[in-house]
């Protein structure tokens, strides 16, 4: 009986010292975030998020595809607060796929323009990037380029590369196209940029610029921040193909240059959205997002907050006017066409 009372009492103690503890924490509260990014600097952002909030945030990270296939197998047993993956159209597959659910937050419709957030609220975009045209110097004066659309003519023929049509980047970029300039006119660009194609697609952005550098091609369309990468790189032949090629954004005069972004979205089945939300928030102030975009060499979605040095020195640039949720809605149109032009 004693024995009884004091494993009670003990108890008792145990879980008042948990209470306790969990008051302190702000009652304990964690989120958890499904993760495309790894970046050291991310860690300490984090960190400061849990110091104003006491909101800890624990990170599973992984490759976009298999997050969210994670997030629709656990259903409303996952443990995911928050999915930050990379490209518009891979955020509306979540959305179609009924993995995240809609907020309603001032401070992000403040910190994001509209176009870069979903226009139902289930993502918003934290960081930039454009598809440009990489160029060697040596090769291509920069006065021959204008448009997406001039590379398709012959003086192009057998200069540019761009990765195959299952990459969603370029899923995105042939989405953007078929909103701007209409099915037709997508799949005649579609058409004659395969015309042009130096080589069969094959490899990732990096590649692709490397094709340009070991005199494969002349122009390669690809993401900006892989130049950033490159540059960084501790691989020596990716340094020198950063310090060699230029890079020149399209569309300038006429319909702008594609620009994605990197997006977070509050799961469906979050058992704490209003701290996924305020996580969301965090990283979408003016104090997070530079760190937050120059990890990874991407332009701040916040317009207060400047660019790296290195994006800086490319200038300001005209982005296309489309709101971002049109490339996931026109995505599949994009594939369809994508295959209808061999573009494999
Ligand atoms: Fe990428």
């Amino acid at each position: 009986m004693k024995k009884f009372a004091l494993t009670m009492l003990l108890g008792l103690v145990v879980f008042s010292a948990s209470a306790c503890t969990l008051g302190v924490d702000s009652d304990g509260e964690s989120i958890t975030i499904y993760s495309e990014r790894h970046y050291d600097t991310d860690q300490i952002l984090f960190d400061r998020f849990e110091d104003q909030t006491g909101i800890t945030v624990n990170v599973i990270d992984g490759d976009a595809d298999p997050l969210i296939n994670r997030l629709e197998n656990e259903g409303e047993d996952t443990s995911a607060d928050v999915l930050l993956i990379a490209d518009a159209g891979r955020l509306h597959r979540a959305k179609d796929k009924n993995l995240l659910q809609s907020v309603e937050s001032e401070t992000l419709s403040n910190n994001i323009p509209s176009n870069y957030r979903d226009s139902d609220n289930y993502w918003f975009g934290l960081t930039k990037r454009a598809r440009v045209l990489v160029y060697h110097p040596d090769r291509v004066d920069e006065s021959a380029l204008s448009t997406y659309e001039a590379l398709t003519e012959p003086e192009f023929e057998g200069r540019v590369v761009t990765r195959t049509s299952a990459n969603i980047y370029n899923q995105s970029l042939m989405a953007s196209f078929i909103e701007i300039m209409g099915q037709d006119d997508a799949k005649a660009w579609a058409e004659g940029l395969v015309n042009n194609f130096a080589r069969q697609p094959a490899g990732n952005d990096r590649d692709q610029a490397k094709y340009v550098v070991e005199g494969n091609a002349d122009i390669a369309i690809m993401n900006t921040y892989y130049i950033g990468r490159m540059m960084n790189s501790s691989d020596a032949f990716e340094q020198e193909v950063a310090d060699t090629v230029e890079v020149f954004f399209p569309n300038q005069e006429t319909t702008g240059t594609h620009v994605n972004v990197s997006a977070a979205g509050v799961t469906r089945y979050s058992s704490n959205p209003e701290a996924a939300t305020q996580f969301i928030e965090f990283l979408s102030n003016e104090e997070s997002q530079s760190s937050f975009a120059n990890a990874n060499y991407e332009f701040p979605v916040n317009e207060h907050v400047e660019p790296h040095d290195l994006l800086k020195s490319w200038g300001d640039f005209k982005a296309q006017a489309i709101n971002l949720s049109v490339l996931g809605e026109n995505s599949q149109r994009a594939a369809t066409i994508m295959d209808e032009v061999d573009w494999r």
